[in-house]
């Protein structure tokens, strides 16, 4: 018992440790499997438990945990199973293929990783962009890019001010770079600023700007389970 307390500590220390590196935000997910896939490189429930468990208790330290889907994490491995188990019948472990798979969804109970991990990514971001808003350029931090409007940026505070300008509405779908574009991913934001200009009003009602997968918890057992 002492051994897996010490275990617990360990591990926590090691995922505190690992947010605000530098590495990619999917090299940090294979990290952490392989805390508890060791030396199989595969993980069971247990594991994935153990896992769960230890990466809770950073927003936990923070305060923050109710909105994360609260302390119980069992709804989290229960969640990774079932989205193994759609591509793999009845699978009892899981390897660093699908675990990654399944942290891309952003599962409730992980999301402050990303959410961390693009902050951190942000803070010394330099975007040769102007903001359409408050007109400050180049600007540092979040940029907020319209799928509907060509060449139409917005810096962090104006974004979440909530300002618009030039016919920009507030449902309008955005992109969020932490990090300077590529051009290959301006090429992917035109095709979507393209498509979006013949979708309606609707669409993006339906289609929330910034989501990740809910997950049912003991709290709120009303939430509807959705499983991507
Ligand atoms: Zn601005």
């Amino acid at each position: 018992m002492r051994g897996w307390s010490r275990r617990i500590r360990v591990l926590s220390l090691k995922i505190v440790l690992m947010c605000p590196s530098k590495r990619q935000l999917e090299e940090k997910y294979k990290y952490l499997f392989k805390q508890v896939a060791e030396p199989t490189d595969l993980c069971d429930q247990r594991s994935l438990s153990l896992l769960l468990h230890n990466a809770v208790q950073i927003p936990r330290q923070l305060g923050e945990v109710p909105s994360f889907g609260g302390r119980n994490i069992e709804p989290s491995v229960c969640s990774c199973f079932q989205h193994v188990s759609v591509l793999c019948a009845n699978s009892i472990e899981i390897d660093i293929k699908h675990f990654v798979e399944w942290m891309r969804l952003e599962p409730r109970s992980m999301v402050w990783l990303p959410v961390l991990h693009h902050v951190a990514a942000a803070e010394t971001a330099k975007h040769q962009a102007k903001c359409n808003i408050c007109k400050e350029y180049p600007f540092v931090g979040f940029r907020y890019r319209s799928l509907k409007h060509l060449n139409y940026d917005m810096c962090r505070s104006c974004f979440f001010s909530g300002r618009t300008s030039k016919g920009h509405k507030l449902h309008y779908p955005v992109v969020e770079n932490c990090t300077p574009t590529t051009s290959g991913e301006d090429v992917r934001d035109f095709t979507k600023v393209l498509k979006n200009n013949f979708r309606s009003k609707k669409y993006f009602a339906k289609h929330p700007r910034l989501g990740y997968l809910p997950l049912q918890t003991v709290l709120e057992d009303k939430e509807i389970l959705v499983m991507q």
